[in-house]
């Protein structure tokens, strides 16, 4: 995939296993020489130190590490703090979102949206970290409209971020149509698509029902017809995406963030049918 920037996001791993998994899938992704890898951050700061361990791992191996940070739980002095660690540990690339609500969680912090937290991070910290935000092309389930979902991608713009990841899609006229559409709002700022492998059909369904992404009908009645033949869920799932791929860097997309799930197996695949 030459030219075209490519990052992977992974989850801070929980056990020792966990931890020797996602090393052994960073060895394998950092070959495609990816611009950074970024590291989630569990609702109500449940992952933060997991978080932070796994971006100083990442950074002492010698790859742009990006942190994930959220509002949920969080109190500006505890943001404040977890900044200027960051900056201390030469830390210049942050992932800056609202976070998901836990079910049965009240309290939401400090700031309500991702907006206000890249103020806030822009009023602590200057221009030390390149801001990078959410957006989404088939519309945050929460939002009051799809024109109030792009205000809002808007605001997080104004406030100070510098570049956007999409949430996942399978339907790539939804990403085109989304950059038109932020493109009449005035958003120049690059928004880059966020690709999800498909694994398993059981898992990308519960996602996509809490965040709003559409499995398109076809695709999931061919992978649910599988059944548990994974391998072919899964060889299908490559193809899907490979075409997805290929067709969004055709149409000069500003670069390609994979969503790991700490896994290199299809993501290889995948980019390998790219290039
Ligand atoms: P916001 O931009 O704050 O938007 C949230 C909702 O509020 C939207 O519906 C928006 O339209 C609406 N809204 C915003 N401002 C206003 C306003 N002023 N008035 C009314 N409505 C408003 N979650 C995690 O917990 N940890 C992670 O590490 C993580 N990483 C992610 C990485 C990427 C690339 C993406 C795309 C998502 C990630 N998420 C993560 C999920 C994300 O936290 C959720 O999608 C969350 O529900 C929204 O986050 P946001 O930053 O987009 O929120």
């Amino acid at each position: 995939m030459k030219n075209l920037p490519i990052s992977f996001e992974f989850f801070p791993p929980k056990t020792p296993e966990g931890i020797a998994n996602l090393r052994e899938a960073r060895a394998k992704l950092a070959k495609f020489n990816p611009e950074f890898f970024s590291v989630t951050f569990g609702a109500g700061g449940s992952t933060r130190d997991r978080t932070m361990e796994t971006v100083l791992e990442i950074q002492a191996e010698g790859h742009a590490a990006a942190p994930h940070i959220s509002c949920i739980s969080s109190t500006k002095a505890e943001i404040a703090d977890l900044l200027q660690r960051y900056q201390e540990k030469n830390i210049n690339k942050l992932v800056t979102l609202r976070g998901d609500i836990p079910s049965g969680e009240v309290a939401v912090g400090d700031f309500k949206y991702a907006s206000e937290l890249v103020e806030f991070i822009r009023m602590q910290t200057g221009q030390h970290f390149h801001i990078e935000v959410a957006a989404y092309p088939e519309f945050h389930p929460e939002a009051a409209s799809p024109l109030a979902d792009v205000e809002n991608l808007k605001r997080k713009f104004a406030a100070g971020a510098n570049r956007a990841i999409t949430q996942y899609f399978y339907n790539v006229d939804a990403y085109f149509r989304f950059i038109d559409l932020c493109a009449q709002h005035g958003i120049t700022q690059p928004i880059v698509p966020g690709i999800m492998p498909i694994y398993n059909i059981t898992q990308l369904a519960r996602f996509s029902n809490i965040c709003g992404a559409e499995i398109p009908r076809w695709l999931k009645l061919r992978l649910e017809a599988y059944g548990d033949d994974m391998a072919s869920v899964r060889a299908l799932g490559v193809d899907v995406v490979s075409e997805l791929c290929e067709a969004l860097r055709d149409g000069g997309v500003p670069g390609l963030h994979f969503y790991t799930l700490n896994q290199a197996g299809l993501i290889s695949q995948i980019i390998g049918n790219l290039e």
